[in-house]
């Protein structure tokens, strides 16, 4: 999964009602481009480089997973969305909305599509003031100077003043709570999404460590042969790493967010284990699980098999790529035949069937709003 690079943007308008260009801006970069985590001033200055109406600027701060590239395609998009029109060969032109690049993270791009650094935000005062309210110090990747300098050294002389309106930042909101569990097929992204929470509301990732597993290319080789070892071992090591993991959260008190349940193990080796094996296994299990915490929240990702194999396809485990949809289907049910069997959990089944929360943000805040709307209280 990427990880987040903080980019600076340029917004600036001149044309309608701009102050309400800029803060729709905030809002659909927000939406579609990552948390804006701090606004500039928004500042006044004459139209610059054609005769029109004066501007309004100003310099978002936005986290994002998003590419340099995939980034401007999003701005791009919203500029039009905004209304902005452009019209080809004239040169600048008035527009409701322009939405430029002017850092991403440290990096230099040039492309036929991208430059960064922003090549022109050196000689216009009306980006680097709105820059310096947020990062003076940040140091220009090739220039090695810093914003601070680059305004003593700007020959811009053009009159530039704060207004009193301003923007304001808009971060996702999430209810943290103790322990979150993201449960789902293989396949499903619940390690994604679970990656994704933990980094944007400073959670304590639990994964599960399956790669390590000695047993599962055997298993995937000869299912009845290895099955039982499998299983042991699973319940071996995510016991274990359970046992480390919450005794950390104690002393921290964050929360937790995991991608498995102990629970799985009973799901999956009811699919894959005989009667006799599955009957000892669970007597094990429930020794061995009857001290550990329990999730307050407790989502399932439902993926359709299609999208799983496509997903277990896209990322290529060697050792999973001969999963079949009746494997699929028969731990999709096993997950649902076990939930309706317990009446201490209450879980939240989410259908993801239609989202692409990795490239989708939109898709994503609502899975977090989602997330956020499950009741506690109902779940004990
Ligand atoms: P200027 O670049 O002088 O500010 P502008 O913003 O008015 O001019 P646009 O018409 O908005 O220019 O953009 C023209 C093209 O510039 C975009 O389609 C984009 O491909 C390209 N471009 C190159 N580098 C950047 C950048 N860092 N940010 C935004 N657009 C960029
Ligand atoms: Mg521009
Ligand atoms: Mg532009």
């Amino acid at each position: 999964m990427k990880i987040i690079t903080t980019t600076y943007i340029a917004l600036g308008s001149n044309q309608g009602e701009k102050m309400d260009w800029l803060k729709k801006a905030v809002y659909e970069v927000y939406k579609a481009i990552g948390d804006v985590t701090r606004v500039s001033k928004v500042y006044k200055t004459p139209a610059w480089g054609f005769e029109g109406d004066d501007f309004l600027n100003a310099v978002i701060e936005v986290n994002t997973r998003f590419s340099a590239e995939v980034t401007l395609e999003k701005l791009l998009t919203i500029e039009l969305q905004l209304g902005r029109i452009r019209v080809e060969n004239i040169g600048y032109q008035a527009r409701t909305i322009d939405l430029d690049i002017l850092f991403y993270g440290n990096e230099t791009i040039v492309s036929e599509r991208l430059t960064v650094p922003h090549p022109k935000l050196i000689e216009r005062s009306f980006v680097l003031y709105p820059l310096a309210d947020l990062v003076p110090n940040l140091i220009h990747p090739t220039l090695n100077k810093s914003v601070s300098e680059l305004i003593n050294n700007c020959k811009d002389t053009s009159p530039i003043e704060a207004i009193s309106d301003q923007l304001q930042h808009k971060k996702a909101e999430f209810r943290q709570v103790n322990y979150l569990t993201i449960e789902g097929n293989i396949g499903s992204g619940k390690t994604s999404l679970a990656e994704m929470i933990a980094e944007d509301f400073n959670g304590k990732l639990i994964l599960e460590r399956f790669k390590d597993n000695p047993f599962l290319p055997k298993f995937y080789e000869d299912q009845a042969r290895f099955a039982f070892p499998l299983e042991m071992s699973f319940l071996a090591d995510r016991h274990q790493q359970l046992m480390d993991d919450i005794s950390q959260l104690d002393l921290f008190s964050d929360f937790a967010i995991s991608d498995y349940n102990p629970n799985k193990s009973l799901i999956f080796s009811k699919v894959t284990l005989q009667e006799d094996e599955y009957a000892l296994y669970k007597k094990i299990f429930d020794i061995m699980y009857s001290e550990v915490p329990k999730p307050d929240v407790y989502v399932y990702l439902y993926q359709n098999i299609e999208r799983l194999l496509r997903n277990i396809k896209k990322r290529g485990r060697e050792y999973e790529q001969n999963i079949t949809p009746d494997y699929l289907k028969r731990i999709h049910d096993g997950y649902l035949n076990f939930f309706k069997s317990q009446n201490k959990i209450d879980v939240k089944v989410i259908d993801i069937s239609d989202l692409d929360f990795v490239a989708n943000r939109e898709d994503y805040l609502y899975l977090i709003e989602k997330i956020s709307e499950i009741n506690t209280k109902s779940l004990r």
